[in-house]
């Protein structure tokens, strides 16, 4: 099995894993599957049924040792703080992966009815079982990742939003957040991830309030699979996707523009690695993904959709892989983001 295809088997059929590697009930990261997999961060799903293993930190299949050591992340020591106010710090930003950073900066979205949500997304989820708080703030954001630094070592941050209902599709208050991160934490780099601004202007003031690389996820570039998946962000036209990304690349230069493509929605594999060539073309980065049943989604609870083959997903990545490699782009170039990080992909093991 290639590195590629046992990455993409992991994604796809997850992990069972023993204590110790586990730790306790939602104590962080760990448990949501974020390990160091030969060394490298990967972002697995925890699956007790899985014919993958992680016993006394090594990776087994069907009790068979594939030779890679798998270490959870350790809980971060922030976690253990909380604000002046009372909310605690894990409430407002997460640890992804070793060392990065994850907040969701508004954790509402306009788009969250049920006919209009995107189908593979639970925003609102942990927002109701009280695990985070509904817009953090400049300053909350500033204190944690000052904290983050400082005592777990973060290198990188990546704020994100739910869609707000202005022009601006949240982008000024995420430039709020990012002005006051990058002031108490210079020189910690910042991606931030948003829907097609209508004012593309707000791409520059990103940039000025200290954002180093920018995620315009699209998902799908096949209006069919959009319209079906995402009825209400499906109905933006990709022609504003195009505008946004070509703006952004400008804005933020070639390489610290990324996507989503998510494997397993029912696109042609030739369409998507058409797509991702496209993307590649114009400077942006495809962050290809398998699909993946979250609870709380209405794929999980409502399609009962099921995770792709992972022979599908290896193919795809290599595919994407070898065009980004012939392109000399690589995740680990971008400052910031999911593509720096790469926990979640099969890419970074491609070529990408
Ligand atoms: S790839 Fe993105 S979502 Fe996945 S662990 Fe890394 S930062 Fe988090």
């Amino acid at each position: 099995m290639t590195s590629t295809s046992l990455r993409a088997d992991l994604a796809v059929h997850g992990v069972a894993v023993d204590a110790p590697v586990r730790r306790r009930a939602g104590a962080g990261p760990s448990d949501d599957g974020h390990v160091l997999l030969g060394g490298v961060g990967a972002a697995l799903p925890i699956v007790p049924t899985s014919k993958y293993r992680v016993r006394g930190g090594r990776l087994l299949l069907e009790g068979a040792d594939l030779g890679l050591d798998v270490a959870p992340v350790a809980r971060p020591r922030f976690y253990d703080l909380e604000t002046a106010d009372g909310v605690p710090y894990e409430k407002i930003a997460r640890l992804h992966g070793r060392d990065v950073l994850a907040t969701t900066v508004v954790q509402t979205c306009i788009r969250y009815g049920e006919d209009e949500r995107c189908r593979f997304c639970a925003i609102e989820e942990s927002l109701r079982q009280g695990s985070t708080t509904a817009v953090k703030t400049p300053a909350q954001l500033a204190e944690v990742a000052a904290a983050a630094v400082r005592l777990d070592g973060v290198t990188q941050m990546l704020m994100t939003t739910g869609t707000s209902a202005g022009r601006d599709r949240g982008a000024r208050h995420l430039a709020r957040c990012v002005a006051a991160v990058t002031a108490a934490v210079p020189g910690l780099p910042v991606q931030v991830q948003l829907e097609p601004p209508a004012d593309l202007a707000v791409l520059t003031e990103l940039r000025d309030a200290g954002a180093v690389s920018i995620g315009i996820h699209v998902e799908s570039m096949d209006d069919d699979v959009r319209r079906r998946w995402m009825p209400g962000k499906g109905s933006v036209p990709m022609a504003e996707y195009r505008d946004a990304w070509r703006e952004a690349v400008r804005v933020f230069g070639r390489n610290q523009v990324s996507t989503y493509l998510i494997v397993g929605l029912g696109e042609e594999p030739d369409d998507l690695v058409a797509g991702a060539a496209e993307l590649i073309d114009m400077g942006v980065y495809p962050f290809v993904v398998p699909y993946r049943p979250i609870a709380g989604t209405l794929a999980t609870e409502v399609d009962r959709a099921t995770a792709p083959p992972s022979w599908l997903v290896a193919e795809v990545s290599s595919r994407v892989g070898d065009l980004l490699s012939a392109a000399g782009m690589r995740g680990a170039d971008q400052k910031a983001g999911c593509a720096a990080c790469g926990a979640c992909s099969a890419l970074s093991t491609a070529g990408g």
